[in-house]
């Protein structure tokens, strides 16, 4: 009965999700891409983001292939599942309000790219990327198969990896010492702490 729970609550979120970033992405869209990194590497794992978060996902709600990797959803991980979800949401749409026309699924630079250091960017550098981890977290502990659960979370950790450095490498090179001063006074993810 709770893995249905857990089933519906992951489709409501990915609802919302989307719902939080379409306006953004439309908007972003409006301003060209002065400057592109995005290699093979990067499209890669965007695919793989795509499979994680939202095909595994799909393939065990509509269909029994994953079945031999299902385990019993019990309350606790149903319910901090959903109090993630509340919180990427509100994570997410505050990043993305502060970030504005500057905002990117990769890594880009547009036109006139302003650096943001005010809002929710006050207090950590990568407050999105920070969101969509914990709504990451939130589909695992929500969808109690080990192949559609942990997807989107094994994905964005690869992410993580292999795109932290060379974005911030990309915003120094840009912005020069005002993002170096930033980079010394915040911290990536958790305020003063990491
Ligand atoms: N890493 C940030 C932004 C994710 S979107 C976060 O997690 O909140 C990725 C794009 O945002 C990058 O390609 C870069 O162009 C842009 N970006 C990242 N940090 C920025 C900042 N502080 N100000 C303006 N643009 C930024």
């Amino acid at each position: 009965m709770s893995a249905w729970i857990g089933k519906t609550a992951f489709l409501l979120g990915l609802v919302v999700f989307v719902a939080i970033r379409v306006p953004h992405d439309k908007r972003s869209k409006e301003t060209k891409i002065a400057e592109s990194r995005k290699g093979v590497l990067e499209a890669t794992l965007l695919a793989l983001m795509g499979i994680g978060g939202f095909l595994l996902p799909l393939v065990f709600i509509v269909s029994p292939l994953f079945s031999f990797a299902d385990y019993p959803l019990r309350l606790l991980p149903l319910s901090g599942g959903i109090v993630c979800l509340g919180f990427s949401f509100w994570l997410f749409y505050r990043s993305h309000t502060d970030l504005g026309a500057n905002w990117s699924n990769s890594l880009e630079l547009r036109e006139n790219h302003q650096l943001v250091i005010v809002g929710i960017y006050k207090s950590i550098r990568h407050p999105m990327y920070a969101s969509i981890f914990v709504y990451a977290l939130a589909q695992a502990l929500l969808l109690s198969n080990w192949i559609a659960g942990l997807g989107c979370l094994v994905a964005f950790v690869l992410m993580l990896v292999f795109r932290l450095r060379p974005e911030e490498r990309m915003m120094l090179e840009k912005f020069g010492q005002p993002y170096q001063d930033y980079m010394e006074r915040t911290k990536r993810f958790i305020p003063g702490f990491w």
